[in-house]
């Protein structure tokens, strides 16, 4: 559903990544997962069309969207910082989007109201950013790139700046949501115990290439190099 083939981006005379290969079954949810630096937001930016590729395709549902400007690519994507509009309430916020798309008043507000059902912000369509913690925020964030209805979720560690407690009851919510909507997603994270638990299929990443990709049983009983084996905390 989403392939990429041979991906290149380099900066200045950096290698970020080496010719990335990576496909994804729709409704999949694959993590990428890598030490700081390894390449992993930068192949996300690449595949949101924020970050230019210097090599490579991009399809997506049989299409290449390498030359497709982001807004037009149907992917939704949520980072670390909520990057929620402050001026703008939490139903503003969420059907933000759709007005871009010239949906009408009546679509948006139904639609938003659905997705303040699924994240459990109902009470909270009025508030500000500002008024909500950190993970309402990033469930808002969550629910205005669904908004969209975008074919492929791209998540760059959406939970990392909140606390442990939030952060295990987020991960299971953003499972629950991805599998309701069927929804193809790549999950950035470096919490090797977050992506076993919520992928379907995990790619580990090391200086801009995957370096072993599998279930996140085989991934952590049999890794393939010393590499993928610390990483993993295979040998705990
Ligand atoms: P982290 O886990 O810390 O978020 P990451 O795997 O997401 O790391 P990237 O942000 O993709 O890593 O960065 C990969 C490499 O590319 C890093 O060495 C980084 O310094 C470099 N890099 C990223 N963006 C740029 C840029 N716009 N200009 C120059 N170098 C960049
Ligand atoms: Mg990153």
């Amino acid at each position: 559903y989403l392939e990429l083939q041979g991906i290149r981006k380099q900066f200045g005379d950096a290698n970020v990544l080496n010719h990335v290969n990576l496909k994804i079954a729709e409704g999949e949810m694959v993590t990428l997962l890598g030490p700081s630096g390894c390449g992993k937001s930068t192949l996300l930016r690449c595949v949101a069309g924020l970050t230019e590729i210097d090599e490579g395709q991009i399809i997506l549902a049989q299409k290449n969207i390498v030359h497709v400007p982001p807004r037009n690519r149907e992917i939704g994507m949520v980072f670390q910082s909520y990057g929620l509009f402050p001026n703008m309430t939490v139903s503003e916020n969420i059907e933000y989007g759709m007005k871009m798309r010239g949906a009408s008043k009546e679509e948006r507000r139904k639609r938003s109201d659905e997705l303040l059902a699924i994240v459990d912000l109902e009470d909270k369509r009025h508030h500000y950013p500002r008024q909500l913690s950190g993970g309402q925020q990033q469930r808002v964030a969550l629910a205005r790139s669904l908004a969209v209805q975008p074919k492929v979720l791209l998540l760059d560690e959406p939970l990392s700046a909140l606390d442990a407690k939030i952060r295990k009851s987020l991960r299971t919510e953003i499972r629950e949501i991805q599998k309701r909507f069927n929804m193809t997603t790549i999950f950035v994270t470096h919490d090797q115990e977050e992506a076993l638990i919520v992928s379907d299929r995990v790619c580990l990443m090391n200086k801009g290439n995957i370096v072993q990709e599998g279930t996140p049983e085989a991934i952590y009983t049999t890794p393939r190099t010393e590499f993928v084996a610390r990483f993993m905390g295979s040998y705990n």
